[in-house]
C-alpha cells in the first residue's frame, strides 16, 4: 500500500481549521483570532467584550492561517486523496457559516487559474495523474459524478463522467457497461453522461461543462447554493492484471451548505423550511461523526440524505476529514464559537 499514512490517535477521523483573510474593503474589522500555534491550536476571543475568561482554547489536528495558500492546504490533503487509490473511502468536506470559505477550499475561487484551484480540482488532477505514471500492473478507471442535497432531496445530477486509464496502454471500452447508475448504497440516480478521457486538460473540461450546466440548469442555484450541499463523488476501480484481482475506492468531496442560524421569527415559508432541512441533516451529520469518533456500535446514517449519500465514507475503513472554515470578523464571533463548537464534538 503506497500512499496509506500513519494513522492518528482519533483514528480515522481528522479535522482542519482554516481561517479566511479579512477581503478587500473588510480592513478595519476586528479579528476573533487570537492565536494560531503550530500543533494545531487556535484561540478566539471576542474583542468586543471585556473581561475575565474571554479567550477560548481549540485544539485541532491542524489550523490554516489566513496566509495559507491553496497549494498548502492541498499538501496536507494529498496523502488521503492518494489512498483512494490503495482502495480506501474518503469523505472530506467544508463546515461553516456561508462567507467562511467553504468554497474557496473545496473549488477555489477561480478555475481558469491553477494557483487558486482548490481540494476538488487539484485531487482530480493529482489522481488522474498518479493513474497515468504510477508503475503497477494495476489499471484504474474513475467515475466522477456531481449531485446537489437541497431540501432532503438529491435533485441536482450535474454529471458524471467516466475517465478511462491506462498504465499497461490497456483498453477496453466494453468494460464501461460493468458502471452501474445505482449507487452502492441503494440510492438511485438518474442516466446522466459518460466521457471517456485521456487527459487532466479533458477532465478539466468535462468539469467545467459540469459546472455551465449547472448554471444554465438552474438560474436561481446561485442563491441557492449556500442553501444545498454539493457533493462531488469520485469512484476508482483499479484492476490488476497480473491477479485479476480488482479494487475500489471512493472519494467524496462536500461543499455543504451554511451553517449559520437562521432567524426562526424572520425566516416564513420556503426559507424556513430550508432552514430545518439544512439544520436537521448538518446535525445528523454531526450525530454520525460523534458515534464514530465514539466508536458507538450504533451510527445513525438514516437520519438524512447527507449521511446516506455519504454513508459509504464515513465509518468503516474510511477516512474522513473535516475542514472548519472560519470567518474572522467580529460581527461573526458567535457563528465561529457554533461552528467551533460542532467541531469540538466531533474532534
Ligand atoms: P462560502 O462558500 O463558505 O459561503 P466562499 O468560499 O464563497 O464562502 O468565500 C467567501 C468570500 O471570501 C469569497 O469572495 C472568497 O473568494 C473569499 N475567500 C474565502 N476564503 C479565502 C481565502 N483563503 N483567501 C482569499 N479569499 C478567500
Ligand atoms: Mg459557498
Amino acid at each position: 500500500r503506497l500512499y496509506n499514512e500513519v494513522q492518528d490517535l482519533k483514528g480515522n477521523i481528522r479535522v482542519y481549521c482554516r481561517i479566511r483573510p479579512f477581503l478587500p474593503g473588510q480592513s478595519k474589522k476586528q479579528t476573533t483570532i487570537e492565536y494560531i500555534g503550530e500543533n494545531g491550536e487556535l484561540v478566539v476571543s471576542n474583542p468586543s467584550k471585556q473581561g475575565k475568561d474571554t479567550h477560548r482554547l481549540f485544539k485541532f489536528n491542524k489550523v490554516f492561517s489566513p496566509a495559507a495558500t491553496q497549494e498548502e492546504v492541498f499538501l496536507d490533503t494529498q496523502p488521503l486523496i492518494r489512498s483512494v487509490l490503495d482502495g480506501y473511502n474518503v469523505c472530506i468536506f467544508a463546515y461553516g457559516q456561508t462567507g467562511s470559505g467553504k468554497t474557496y477550499t473545496m473549488s477555489g475561487p477561480n478555475v481558469s487559474s491553477k494557483e487558486d484551484w482548490g481540494v476538488n480540482y487539484r485531487a482530480l488532477n493529482d489522481l488522474f495523474q498518479i493513474s497515468q505514471t504510477r508503475k503497477s500492473s494495476i489499471t484504474y478507471e474513475v467515475g466522477v459524478q456531481m449531485v446537489e442535497i437541497y431540501n432532503e432531496q438529491l435533485v441536482f445530477i450535474i454529471f458524471t463522467i467516466l475517465l478511462f486509464q491506462c498504465v499497461l496502454c490497456f483498453f477496453d471500452l466494453h468494460t464501461l457497461g460493468i458502471w452501474s447508475t445505482t449507487q452502492p448504497n441503494g440510492l438511485a440516480v438518474p442516466e446522466a453522461s459518460m466521457h471517456s478521457v485521456k487527459s487532466t486538460a479533458d477532465v478539466l473540461e468535462l468539469m467545467n461543462i459540469g459546472l455551465m450546466n449547472r448554471a444554465v440548469g438552474a438560474t436561481a442555484l446561485n442563491e441557492r447554493s449556500s442553501r444545498s450541499h454539493s457533493v462531488l463523488t469520485v469512484h476508482v476501480r483499479g484492476t490488476d492484471l497480473k491477479t485479476n484481482s480488482v479494487l475500489r475506492g471512493s472519494l467524496h468531496l462536500v461543499d455543504l451548505a451554511g451553517s449559520e442560524r437562521v432567524d426562526r421569527s424572520e425566516a416564513t415559508g420556503d426559507r424556513l423550511r430550508e432552514a430545518q432541512h439544512i439544520n436537521k441533516s448538518l446535525s445528523a451529520l454531526g450525530d454520525v461523526i460523534f458515534a464514530l469518533a465514539q466508536k458507538n456500535a450504533h451510527v445513525p446514517y438514516r437520519n438524512s440524505k447527507l449521511t446516506q449519500v455519504l454513508q459509504s465514507s464515513l465509518g468503516g475503513q474510511a477516512k474522513t476529514l473535516m475542514f472548519v472554515q472560519l470567518n474572522p470578523d467580529v460581527e461573526s464571533y458567535s457563528e465561529t464559537i457554533s461552528t467551533l463548537k460542532f467541531a469540538e464534538r466531533v474532534s
